[in-house]
């Protein structure tokens, strides 16, 4: 079994980023991060995203606040910074707490500035699958993946595990307009191995730590794992038991190093596409 490693992929999307920022002549463009509270997965993934910006040679910011502020608190802080015009993008890390409306953050958002496809323009046009427009980054981390390791999906056999607006169905609309034939399964999918089993391409988005075992893969099937958990032990895994597909599957994600590292670098993609379609709209 192959391991498809995250690393070379966002090394790939480095080099369109490198081309990118060569037509914004000069300027380094900047993202801000947005977090409430302390959750440890949220100050992961925005330790990742900062190195990231960094090895990319952009700029960002983190702006944090108390995980008790009030919804009329944060709006104020929110609307601040997507009026600044010194940033070109947004990442907020999600869930935000309870006493926060997060519907109304995501119609506030700049949908130019939204780079993880929050805003509901942004959600029409992934669905609608147009080009223009930003998906959420770590379903098009998934199509990214595939793409840079040459696995084509026109015509394939592709189930994903997992329907929530942040992954499984956006991902499910890519994959389609990549001409995929898409089952999406859930917890009411009746015979969910067998349905997976039947996949070309099986893509584990359930956040179960290793529910994803050898009685869910089909011979020569590619799986793709975008879970990312803590198992009984405190140790980060992913939705796939990775090493019970030895011998079965022809090539698989591994977690960590696998679609998560993807994520980032497609987040620094839509920061420098953002920048240059504000740049645009200036001149
Ligand atoms: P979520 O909102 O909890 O959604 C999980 C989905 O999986 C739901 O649709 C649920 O079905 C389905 N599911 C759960 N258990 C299942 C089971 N036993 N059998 C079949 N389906 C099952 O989670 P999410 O936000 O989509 O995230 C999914 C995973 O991806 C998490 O581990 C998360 O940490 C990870 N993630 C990774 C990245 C990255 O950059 N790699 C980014 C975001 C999220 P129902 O709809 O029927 O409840």
């Amino acid at each position: 079994m192959i391991t498809l490693k995250g690393a070379a992929v966002s090394a790939k999307i480095k080099e369109e980023v490198t081309e990118l920022l060569r037509e914004l002549e000069g300027a380094v463009p900047k993202l801000a991060i947005v977090r409430v509270g302390e959750r440890p997965d949220d100050m992961a993934y925005e330790r990742g995203a900062l190195k990231k910006m960094e090895n990319f040679g952009l700029q960002a910011e983190s702006f944090s606040y108390p995980a008790d502020i009030s919804n009329e608190d944060f709006q104020a802080e929110f609307k601040k910074i997507n009026e600044n015009p010194d940033i070109d993008g947004i990442l907020l890390l999600r869930p935000l707490p309870r006493q926060i409306n997060e519907r109304d953050i995501e119609h506030m958002i700049d949908p130019v500035k939204d780079l993880d496809g929050i805003s509901p323009e942004n959600i029409a046009r992934v669905f609608a699958g147009e080009n223009e427009g930003f998906a959420p980054c770590t379903a098009e981390a998934v199509i990214e993946v595939l793409k840079v390791n040459d696995i084509s999906l026109s015509g394939k056999r592709v189930s994903v595990v997992g329907r929530s607006m942040v992954v499984g169905r956006p991902l499910s609309m890519l994959l389609l307009k990549e001409n995929a034939t898409v089952t999406i399964c859930h917890t009411r999918t009746k015979e969910i191995e067998k349905t997976c089993q039947n996949a070309e391409i099986l893509i584990a988005a359930a956040g179960q730590a290793r529910m994803i075992d050898s009685s869910y893969v089909g011979a020569d099937a590619v799986v793709i794992d975008v879970g990312i958990n803590v198992d009984n032990q405190g140790n980060l895994c992913g939705d796939v038991d990775f090493e019970s597909l030895n011998g079965i599957a022809s090539m698989a994600t591994p977690v960590p190093g696998g679609v998560g590292a993807v994520t980032t670098a497609v987040l620094a993609k839509h920061l420098v596409m953002a920048a240059g379609k504000r740049r645009g709209s200036r001149s």
